[in-house]
């Protein structure tokens, strides 16, 4: 019997990320920062990471239920689902599949205190 693949990745309905999204979603309407971005592939939510401060990606989850992201970041292409809470293969998006290169890690361009490398959640 062959291995079924995981059934959280039929909520995948993204096969083509947002053209351009500079970072969460959430943290450019509140004025806050991230550190990492996390894109939800349910319905294309760009979301912070478990390190930033406000933590919008496993919020977004909490919210919708939509339960896998991928790494937003250049050069990772990883999937987490948050309902295993564990990793996942995924689909194999089209390009862009990261936020633009042009932005500081965290993020965004001089809104980050400089204490946060000190208080970051770990
Ligand atoms: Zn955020
Ligand atoms: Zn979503």
């Amino acid at each position: 019997m062959a291995t079924a693949p995981c059934a959280h990745l039929d909520s995948v309905q993204l096969d083509q990320l947002p053209p351009e999204v500079p970072g969460c979603e959430d943290c450019l309407r509140t004025g806050d920062g991230w550190v990492h971005l996390r894109i939800c592939l349910t319905c294309g939510h760009v979301g912070c990471c478990d390190s930033s401060p406000a933590q919008h990606a496993t919020a977004h989850w909490h919210a919708t239920g939509h339960p896998v992201v991928q790494s937003f970041e250049p050069g990772e292409s990883w999937f987490w689902n948050y309902d295993l809470a564990d990793g996942v293969d995924g689909p194999q998006l089209a390009p862009p599949t990261s936020r633009p290169s042009s932005q500081p890690t965290p993020g965004p361009q001089g809104r980050v205190p400089e204490h946060w490398t000190r208080e970051l959640h770990r």
